[in-house]
């Protein structure tokens, strides 16, 4: 299940679970969309992997206790501001490599 992390590990901007800009890779880092668009190129920091909208969880229970109130969002912030320059240097070296084959 995924762990609907608090904040953007960049910027530290909250991503409560109904946001629309949160944005995770397959690992479920996490970061804002403006973090993922303006500084990390779509490539994740801790991974090389790219990005997606996060889901929704829906906040009431619509069927079978499948909401947040039985599966709250993480509480527990991770906060790992990415160097600029030395990622930077990592998309541009990943930028020609398709996904499938990174
Ligand atoms: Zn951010
Ligand atoms: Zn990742």
């Amino acid at each position: 299940m995924l762990e609907l992390r608090p904040t953007c590990e960049n910027c530290n901007q909250a991503l409560p679970p109904d946001s629309l800009e949160a944005r995770i890779c397959s690992y479920e880092c996490t970061f804002c969309a403006p973090c993922v668009e303006a500084v990390l190129q779509n490539v994740c920091p801790n991974c090389g992997g790219g990005f997606v909208p996060r889901p929704i969880r829906p906040s009431k229970n619509r069927k079978g206790d499948n909401y947040l109130g039985k599966d709250p969002a993480s509480t527990k912030v991770r906060h790992r501001p990415v160097d600029p320059a030395a990622h930077a240097r990592f998309a541009a070296a990943l930028k020609d490599i398709p996904p499938q084959e990174r």
